[in-house]
């Protein structure tokens, strides 16, 4: 039997992240994501191209979601309230916290605001999430009599995890996002090393490589002290948990050391409340939080405060924090409208924007631009653009360290884009000699897994493995020749070879 991988979402593009593994007709779910760049069926993965997709509770063994981020939970309630799933969920403390928060706040957005078609109700995730088991790390759970699953610290936002999920003699780790670097707020990702046939990983940033982390730093302060000492609004778009707390703390000891007087603000009351969030699970964070954290919390941005829509147009100089990150809509988009015709202010873009956002298109558009919403609205792009190089994921060389490390028999490549993907794979199989794999969405790869088959060996046999003057060969080995007796029949079996006689 080998290992069945159906990526139902992320095959080869970033989006509503979702692998069905199959191993000894166990079936693990990892991720239930949702795509953000799509308001139709394209949203959801094809839940139907699952084997016996008219019961899921009986087709799938188990769901792992690794984090909050909507690409990977967003589709959970849907699946479980709407497709009727009600088999077990596992996810990290944390994420069970904090994921509730991104889900409603997604649908309010959706519904309430942009009168889209509901998809689910409060009510559904609620439910939803009350069927979700919380695992901590490095805590082995039977999850049946065959299945145990594991997680490990990922990096990357608060309570993101890789799990290592062994079924039968079969074991395979499956990363999520994660972040081989620390930042300010989170630590890098940290694994055993484990004997694994698949590694199943994120690979947003397959080719590149990252300059140091001061340097990035110290570029992104260098543009927004410049803007507001010049009277201009700086508009961060971020999402509400993660880069927001990261470059909150960057900006915060800055205008510390600088002694800025220039408010900084936080738009909604879901980031406020993230903030509170990273305060009680201080434990996730980076090593540096928790050490300082008897002394002072590092979440307590005593400098920022809440921002309200009646001072979008007041004046003098800002920085923002609003969501959503890549300016698709809500309030980042509401603050963009008013503040891109000016030439003073500044706009950060994420390092990554999903095809069909505002922030996708600024990324490649020579300023001054003009940007069309929708039918009546046209926005005349004026300001400045910066592009963050920060990322929560890992660059090129953490995937390579982390397979290298890991040493899995194979690797699937997920969460990135294609040509990309290509260059990946052969890197990994021509510096690693690992087999690597991408594939589309709804396609099926299979894994051939690890046989393990009992024999006897009789200790010369043992002896022959344990010492390098013993070697195999062939021969036409009788029983009851001077080895024991209870040596298994057999063409093979093993012999002293003296140095200078192996071509024997
Ligand atoms: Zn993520």
């Amino acid at each position: 039997m080998g290992i069945e991988c159906l990526v139902l979402g992320a095959g080869q593009e970033v989006g509503k992240s979702c692998v069905v593994v199959t191993i000894n007709g166990k079936r693990i779910m990892f991720d239930c994501g949702m795509h953000m760049g799509y308001l139709d069926h394209r949203r959801y993965p094809e839940f139907s191209l699952i084997p016996n997709s008219q019961d899921f509770s009986d087709s799938i063994s188990c769901i792992i979601i690794t984090h909050f981020h909507l690409d990977h939970v967003g589709a959970l309630p849907y699946f479980t309230e709407v497709c009727g799933y009600s088999g077990p969920i596992f996810m990290t403390y944390p994420t069970k916290a904090l994921a509730p928060l991104m889900l409603e706040d997604y649908r309010k957005v959706m519904v309430d605001r942009r009168g889209e078609e509901e998809q689910f109700s409060s009510e559904h995730i609620v439910r939803c999430l009350k069927k979700v088991t919380a695992v901590d790390l490095k805590q082995t759970v039977q999850v049946d009599k065959d299945i145990q699953i594991c997680a490990y610290y990922a990096g990357h936002v608060l309570g993101a995890a890789m799990f290592y999920v062994k079924v039968g003699n079969s074991a395979v780790v499956y990363t999520g996002d994660y972040n081989m670097t620390p930042d300010r707020h989170l630590g890098a990702a940290q694994i055993d090393r484990l004997q694994l046939d698949l590694v199943i990983t994120e690979s947003t940033y397959a080719t590149t490589y990252r300059d140091s982390k001061y340097v990035r730093e110290r570029e992104f302060l260098k543009v927004v002290h410049k803007c507001v000492a010049g009277g201009g609004k700086v508009l961060i778009p971020t999402f509400a948990l993660g880069r927001a707390q990261e470059l909150c703390m960057l900006l915060h000891d800055y205008w510390e050391r600088m002694n800025l007087q220039v408010p900084i603000y936080f738009s909604a009351g879901l980031t406020i409340q993230a903030n509170m969030y990273y305060k009680i699970l201080i434990n996730w964070t980076s090593q540096k939080v928790k050490d300082t954290h008897a002394t002072r919390n590092a979440f307590d941005f005593k400098n920022v405060i809440s921002f309200d829509r009646s001072l979008i147009n007041a004046p003098g100089p800002c920085v923002l924090f609003a969501t959503p990150g890549m300016i698709s809509g809500g309030f980042s988009l509401e603050v963009f409208r008013h503040w891109a015709p000016y030439e003073e202010n500044l706009v950060t873009l994420p390092g990554y924007c999903v095809a069909g956002t505002i922030g996708h298109k600024l990324m490649s558009a020579k300023i001054p631009t003009q940007i069309q919403l929708d039918e009546d609205v046209q926005i005349d792009v004026r300001c400045q653009i910066h592009q963050l190089s920060f990322s929560p994921h890992t660059d090129a060389k953490g995937i390579m360290d982390l397979v290298k490390f890991l040493s899995p028999k194979h690797v699937i490549l997920v969460h990135g884009e294609k040509p990309k993907m290509a260059t990946l794979k052969e890197k990994i199989e021509s510096e690693l000699g690992i087999q690597c794999r991408y594939p589309a969405n709804n396609e099926t790869v299979c894994i051939p897994s690890t046989h393990h088959v009992k024999a006897g060996a009789s200790d010369a046999f043992l002896q022959s493995c344990l010492c390098p003057n013993f070697k195999f060969f062939k021969t036409d080995f009788e029983r009851g020749s001077d080895l024991d007796d209870d040596f298994p029949q057999g063409d093979e079996c093993c012999s002293t070879v003296q140095p200078g006689e192996e071509g024997r």
